[in-house]
């Protein structure tokens, strides 16, 4: 087996993976806040991550690796979404309006995510089934001294930290002086964060020993990967937009509840994603979700290749054009492996997801294969290309050359002939440009030749349109 690096954000270098326990490779990355639909930069980690789980699981065996990714069901955005919704009208009361918001908006991130080919991981927490660790983890911090309660909020003391910045390459001083900090009159240092908050009457609350409350955010990572993976486990993945404050808080809570862990060995960050070069944003009208994309007709295997096409560490720029060119990539692959049974993965391949997750570089050596269906079609589904799961939108384009789109493309050539020959006569020729855009528009190529015409059949090929047109 070809030996798997990966770029440490912790140690800034590309290192040898040697998994704590080979058996038992275990893996943590940071899930959606449920409160509304994933735009597709949340998309980009989980792809990502998907892709490195299964190169794991062909290194070390499919039950070898323990991928965790939460749910984050309890947030101040989740409370405010369902209040405009009470306050709008909506029956039910405050935390039955949350529950059944954030349980739609899993049901939905299930679906997005699945429509890209995404594996669910083997255990999806959600901060709310997970209050007493958190609890009891944060009654370990104040007994250790990294930790205070005051006015009904408890807060993690970041001086008592001295590895705190470590992993962004921040001081702390830096950090006061860089970010927006909340300063409170109960915080001994602008820079302590909230492990614990006070809820109000309104809002969802669990009782502890600081009274009835609600956990801040990085603790619930801290007890949930505890709870699932142990006190050392082998990566911590995420968007580099995480990095600081949320995954230095993780392991300020982590390395401070336990002393002698190390917590997440390896730490990888996928960098951000752009719309046509421009960061994706509301107010530039450039924001979508992965459903937006879906509806609009563009397949999750489409998505999904175009987000490994660019390395993870590098920005990504999403674009129409890239969008398609990637369906005529995969439309050509499915063409060519159509009824192809799978062979070996070529070992181009998985070096170049060894080295890194290169899958960009994985890509080229596919395209390289067009000689080899059956190498081709391994190689891909090992990046999650080309498999049966987001194969149906190839399958209602038209997909095989059979014997129907012959014909219909044969009496489409001939009728173009006799439009052709009828406009040489009557020396006006709109009537055939007519045709030949109404056929580029059904998805058929139109290629002039010496002897007449050649329809060619394209990967947008719209069937209904063309028998519309003979
Ligand atoms: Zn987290």
């Amino acid at each position: 087996m070809v030996q798997i690096r990966l770029t440490n954000s912790k140690t800034r270098r590309k290192e040898d993976f040697r998994p704590i326990d080979p058996e038992n490779v275990r893996m943590y990355l940071c899930g959606p806040t449920v409160y509304d639909r994933a735009h597709l930069g949340n998309a980009r980690p989980v792809v990502v991550i998907d892709v490195l789980d299964r190169l794991l699981r062909h290194a070390y065996g499919a039950d070898a690796v323990t991928y965790v990714r939460n749910f984050t069901d309890v947030d101040d955005k989740i409370n405010a979404t369902a209040l405009q919704r009470k306050e709008a009208g909506a029956a039910g009361t405050l935390e039955e309006l949350i529950r059944e918001r954030t349980e739609k908006t899993i049901g939905w991130y299930h679906q997005d995510m699945d429509a890209l080919g995404a594996a669910r991981p083997d255990h999806e927490p959600r901060a709310t089934e997970y209050i007493a660790e958190m609890v009891a983890m944060i009654e370990t911090l104040i007994a250790r001294g990294h930790a205070y309660a005051a006015e009904g909020h408890v807060l993690f003391e970041v001086r008592t930290f001295e590895e705190y910045g470590r992993l962004s390459g921040r001081s702390v001083d830096d950090m006061i002086a860089g970010a927006r900090v909340e300063v409170s009159p109960f915080k001994r240092d602008p820079m302590d964060f909230v492990l614990w908050k006070p809820s109000t009457e309104d809002l969802p609350g669990w009782d502890s020993p600081w009274g009835r409350g609600r956990p801040g955010w990085h603790i619930e990572c801290s007890a949930m990967s505890e709870k699932l993976l142990g006190t050392n486990f082998d990566i911590h993945a995420g968007g580099i937009d995480l990095q600081f404050p949320h995954h230095e808080n993780e392991i300020a809570q982590s390395c401070c509840a336990h002393p002698h862990s190390e917590f997440a060995r390896v730490w990888l960050h996928n960098e951000m994603l752009q719309v046509e070069g421009k960061k994706m944003s509301k107010s530039l009208g450039n924001f979508f979700t992965v459903r937006d994309l879906l509806d609009e007709g563009v397949p999750g295997e489409v998505i999904r290749f175009v987000l490994l096409s660019t390395h993870y560490r590098k920005p990504m720029d999403w674009t129409a054009e890239k969008a398609a060119q990637a369906r005529d990539t995969l439309w050509e692959w499915r063409k060519l492996t159509a009824g192809v049974a799978p062979s070996a993965a070529d070992p181009r391949v998985i070096e170049a997801l060894a080295d890194d997750l290169n899958t960009a570089g994985a890509l080229s050596v596919l395209h390289g294969l067009k000689g080899d269906p059956a190498a081709l079609l391994a190689s891909a589904q090992l990046i999650g290309l080309l498999g049966e799961d987001l194969g149906a939108w190839f399958a209602s384009s038209g997909d095989a050359d059979g014997p129907d789109l012959d014909a219909l493309l044969k009496s489409a050539s001939s009728k173009f002939v006799d439009i052709r020959d009828n406009a040489k006569i009557t020396k006006d020729f709109s009537a055939l440009d007519g045709y030949k855009s109404a056929l580029t528009e059904a998805g058929v190529e139109v290629r002039m030749t010496k002897e007449g015409v050649d329809l060619v059949a394209g990967p947008r090929l719209d069937l209904g349109k063309l028998k519309a047109l003979l």
